[in-house]
């Protein structure tokens, strides 16, 4: 058996006048995350776990923000594209596990819809992912509710 693990990070502003996507999950919030795509930043940095753990270098470099094909694409897209590499690659999920930190909105009702969501997208039973939410304790960028980031973990494994 072969074993592969990565790490995934990502960190987006929160602004006014866009929708809040996380884990492909639009939650009511008077900010909406900033970026090209729109701005999810669980599936970004589950995206950068997987790509990490396949040795495929980043999400920038399969999808860069200066491309206009990806203007305000859903990352759903983005995350079903990743799982075609990861598919390629013969290794499957052994599990994932993700910390979103964000002060605001309180993510707890949330976190079960989320889960379903990203467990369909990528094919995988719902005890192979692990959804963790917290605040910042007020600090920082995060804490000032001025943006959303979020951690992510995968591991990976082939053959018997
Ligand atoms: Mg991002």
């Amino acid at each position: 058996m072969q074993y592969r693990v990565g790490m995934g990070y990502d960190i987006h502003r929160l602004v006014e006048g866009r929708k809040l996507f996380l884990g492909a999950v639009e939650i009511p919030y008077t900010k909406g995350l900033l970026g090209h795509s729109d701005g999810d930043v669980l599936i970004h940095a589950l995206c950068d776990a997987l790509l990490g753990a396949l040795a495929l270098g980043d999400i920038g470099e399969y999808f860069p923000d200066t491309d206009p094909q990806y203007q305000g694409i859903a990352s759903s897209r983005l995350l079903k594209i990743v799982k075609e590499l990861l598919d390629k690659s013969g290794y499957k999920i052994n599990n994932l596990d993700v910390i979103i930190i964000a002060q605001e909105p309180k993510l707890i009702p949330f976190k079960v819809h989320i889960k379903e969501k990203i467990c369909a997208l990528l094919g995988i039973a719902q005890d192979v992912l692990n959804i963790k939410a917290k605040t910042n304790e007020g600090l920082d960028a995060v804490g000032q509710r001025e943006a959303i980031a979020c951690y992510a973990t995968a591991s990976l494994t082939r053959g018997e």
